[in-house]
C-alpha cells in the first residue's frame, strides 16, 4: 500500500489517496480548532494520541457488530481506511447535558437525561453546522429515509456501547459526534473517535478530560489527553 497525492485538508486531519481507490489514509494533525475555526492551536502529540484512540474505539466497535470505515492503523499519525461517500449530516449523541445544548435550551450543565438524545447538525462550515431535523435531511436529500434510520439505530448502539466501554474506565460519556458515510451501498461509520469529538468526565469529580480544556483554556491539555489514551489503549 503506497500514499499518494493529498486529496482534503481538514482542520485536524488530512485524507490522502492510496494506489487503492477503495481505500484513503487518514493523517491526524496536532492542529486543534474551536469555535467553527475561530480559536486556533496545538495540542502537543494529539494527532498520535487521536490516531490511537480512534483506531482502538474502532476496533472496539466493530467486535460489537458495527460497521467502521477502518480497515488498519497504519502508524503514529497514519490510519487505514475505507474510501466513505461522507453523509454531510453530523450525528450528536448526548448523555448528560453540555455544550451548544445548555446555551440553546438554558439548560444548566450537568443534568443528566434519562434516555440519551439524539441530534443531527448539517456538515457545513460555512453556515456553522446548523441544527437539523429529518424533514431537512429528506427535503434537500442529504441522505434517504432508510440511511437516517440507520444513523439513528447506529448512533444509539454506539453511544450504549461508548457509554459502557468508558464506564468501566471511570469516565462520563457525557455527549459525541459520529459521523457516517456509504461505501458500495453501505453506510459505514467514519470520521475519528477521540478527545476531540467527545466530552469526557471523570466519573467521580466531573472533571473535563476532553477538547474543552482546549475550547475553554483550563489548562493541562495534553495531560488529559494522555491520561484518555492510557486508560483506552493501555489495558
Ligand atoms: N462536536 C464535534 N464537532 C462539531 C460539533 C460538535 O466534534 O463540529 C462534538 C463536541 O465535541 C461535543 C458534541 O459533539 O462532544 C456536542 O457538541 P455541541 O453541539 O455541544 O457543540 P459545541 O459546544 O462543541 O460547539
Amino acid at each position: 500500500m503506497e500514499r499518494r497525492e493529498q486529496l482534503y485538508e481538514g482542520k485536524s486531519k488530512i485524507i490522502y489517496a492510496t494506489d487503492n481507490p477503495d481505500q484513503v489514509i487518514q493523517y491526524f494533525k496536532d492542529d486543534a480548532s474551536a469555535f467553527n475555526g475561530v480559536k486556533k492551536g496545538t495540542i502537543v502529540d494529539k494527532g498520535g494520541i487521536n490516531n490511537a484512540v480512534s483506531s482502538k474505539m474502532f476496533q472496539y466497535l466493530e467486535t460489537k457488530g458495527t460497521k467502521t470505515h477502518f480497515v488498519e492503523q497504519l502508524n503514529d499519525r497514519e490510519m487505514l481506511v475505507k474510501h466513505l461517500d461522507i453523509i454531510p449530516v453530523e450525528v450528536v449523541l448526548r448523555n448528560v447535558a453540555a455544550g451548544s445544548l445548555c446555551k440553546r435550551l438554558g439548560v444548566k450543565e450537568g443534568l443528566e437525561f434519562p434516555d440519551p438524545i439524539l441530534e443531527f447538525f448539517y456538515k457545513n462550515d460555512d453556515l456553522g453546522d446548523p441544527m437539523i431535523n429529518e424533514c431537512h435531511i429528506d427535503i434537500f436529500k442529504w441522505a434517504t429515509k432508510d440511511e437516517v434510520a440507520q444513523l439513528k439505530e447506529q448512533g444509539l448502539k454506539i453511544n450504549k456501547l461508548l457509554f459502557d466501554f468508558y464506564r468501566e474506565r471511570k469516565i462520563r460519556l457525557v455527549d459525541f459526534k459520529l459521523e457516517f458515510g456509504r461505501h458500495n451501498g453501505e453506510v459505514l461509520l467514519g470520521d475519528e473517535i477521540s478527545p476531540d469529538g467527545c466530552r469526557l468526565w471523570n466519573w467521580d469529580t466531573n472533571e473535563k478530560m476532553d477538547k474543552d480544556r482546549f475550547r475553554f483554556d483550563l489548562g493541562s491539555v495534553e495531560e488529559k489527553y494522555q491520561e484518555i489514551y492510557n486508560l483506552v489503549c493501555k489495558d
